[in-house]
């Protein structure tokens, strides 16, 4: 999650499109800087459901929902995952269900709140689906123990 400048995108390009031929800036706008992907999650093993938790990435601010070292994130964080138009397939089952990356792939429509719909940059953070509050970072969670954090309802 780096800024993103919506500036200069083409209205609607993301019904016209597939994530295949999305340029550089298209993709990246895509990200609605929700946060919702560097909360830790679990998997059932016996039904593979993916469960999210209220605990945080280590690199996650809740502040500004950013990564706080997004350019070393991958030597930092090696279990963190760069969504490309190669790894989508992959890792939209993990994705939040509201990510748009993972609603594109499963040919829905970005949710209601997000910026390339409102035309607002905070719009995530007014209607609440940015994650900023009511979360644990990992460093203060056992691993054994984040099964209590475990999210009701579908993120
Ligand atoms: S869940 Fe999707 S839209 Fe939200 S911050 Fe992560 S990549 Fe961006
Ligand atoms: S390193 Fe952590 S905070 Fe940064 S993008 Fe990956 S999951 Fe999110």
């Amino acid at each position: 999650m780096t800024d993103i400048d919506r500036t200069g995108l083409s209205p609607g390009y993301w019904r016209r499109k597939s994530l295949d031929d999305m340029n550089r800036a298209e993709w990246e706008a895509l990200c609605d800087g929700c946060g919702r992907c560097c909360l830790l999650k679990l998997e059932d093993e016996d039904t593979e459901e993916v469960m999210y938790t209220s605990v945080h990435c280590r690199l996650y601010d809740p502040d500004t929902c950013r990564c706080g070292n997004y350019a070393h994130r991958k030597r930092l964080v090696p279990g963190c995952v760069q969504l490309t138009p190669d790894t989508i397939e992959a890792s939209a089952p993990w994705m939040p269900e509201s990510c748009a990356y993972r609603r594109l792939f499963e040919g829905r429509e970005l949710p209601e709140w997000h910026p390339l719909v409102t035309g607002d940059p905070e719009s995530p953070r007014k209607s609440g689906a940015a994650m900023t509050t009511g979360l644990t970072p990992e460093w203060e969670v056992d691993d054994d123990d984040l099964e209590d954090f475990v999210v009701k309802g579908v993120l």
